[in-house]
């Protein structure tokens, strides 16, 4: 196989920063994500953001269906190049924040597995489309700079603990695979990386009766972290029909005592308190 940095030579490839270009040229690290995603005959793959494709060959060889977003044009054509071989390999050439994951399978069964070193400029909004689109992904392994993960894969209590990890937990099992030194990668990024694995769940931890509210909820409750929970919604625009003692109410209801900060509280009590307060607000 060509190495990575070949690639790089024999294209003249100029890493775009603004496109979050930064490459992964260590072999061995590339057949570890490869490894970590178990990528069998029957899965259907999306990768986001293939770049020059080291990561793409390594996982088509096993895969049932490969696709491969790309944004950048020139790239584009590296990746066609260099994968015409694999006749069960397609080239999406677009934004990764418009690709329907909707449309590739027909049936349930047949979930997708999502794998990238994700451009570290968009992981958040590319977090929330997966999140999205959460009911044909079955699992995901990507590649995000090493707080990002820390976050993500948080448990109550600490300061990495906040908004990110509190909804993604709520409808994915997360863990961390490996940390990715910035060496590995052309050019060297300036921040350390790390992969992470996660499944989505069949349900989230907590039937939520409204997901959105849910989502505003969580980033209102952590808005100053320092702050106990109930001073953090009393200034929650969410809740600005609610009365305190309302307020308090729902929190007793939910069995959370409004003096905890945010970072205490779990998952499921997210959950609990954001379904008490929006029925709550229904009944106003
Ligand atoms: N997976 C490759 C490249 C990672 S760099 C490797 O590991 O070597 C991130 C890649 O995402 C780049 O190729 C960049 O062009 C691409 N990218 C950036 N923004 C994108 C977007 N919105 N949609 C799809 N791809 C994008």
């Amino acid at each position: 196989m060509t190495s990575p940095k070949e690639i790089i030579r024999r294209y003249e490839i100029k890493p775009r920063k603004n496109l979050g270009q930064s490459f992964l040229v260590d072999q061995g690290i590339i057949r570890q994500i490869a490894d970590t995603a178990q990528v069998t005959k029957n899965d259907i793959i999306v990768e986001i953001g293939a770049g020059i494709g080291v990561l793409t060959e390594a996982l088509a060889q096993n895969a049932a269906k490969l696709i491969a977003v790309e944004v950048d044009n020139k790239l584009v054509g590296v990746l066609k190049d260099k994968l015409l071989k694999y006749n069960n390999v397609e080239i999406y050439s677009g934004d990764i924040l418009k690709f329907d994951f909707g449309t590739i399978t027909g049936n349930e069964q047949q979930k997708i597995k999502v794998i990238g070193n994700i451009p570290y400029n968009i992981s958040s909004p590319v977090l929330f489309r997966l999140l999205s689109f959460r009911k044909v992904i079955d699992s995901f392994v990507i590649m995000l700079q090493k707080e990002v993960v820390q976050r993500l894969i948080a448990v109550p209590g600490g300061k990495d603990y906040g908004v990110s990890s509190v909804i993604l937990q709520m409808f994915a099992m997360v863990e961390k695979i490996l940390d990715v030194p910035a060496g590995c990668f052309y050019p060297v990024p300036q921040v350390e990386s790390s992969v992470m694995k996660g499944f989505f769940l069949e349900n989230p931890v907590v039937e939520l009766a409204d997901e959105d509210f849910f989502i505003k909820l969580v980033r209102d409750a952590f808005a100053q972290r320092r702050k106990m929970l109930i001073n953090n919604l009393k200034k929650s625009k969410l809740l600005e029909e609610i009365s305190e003692s309302f307020l308090k109410e729902s929190l007793e209801m939910a069995g959370i005592d409004g003096r905890r900060r945010s970072e205490t509280l779990s998952t499921k009590e997210f959950g609990y308190l954001s379904n008490i307060l929006k029925e709550n607000q229904n009944h106003l």
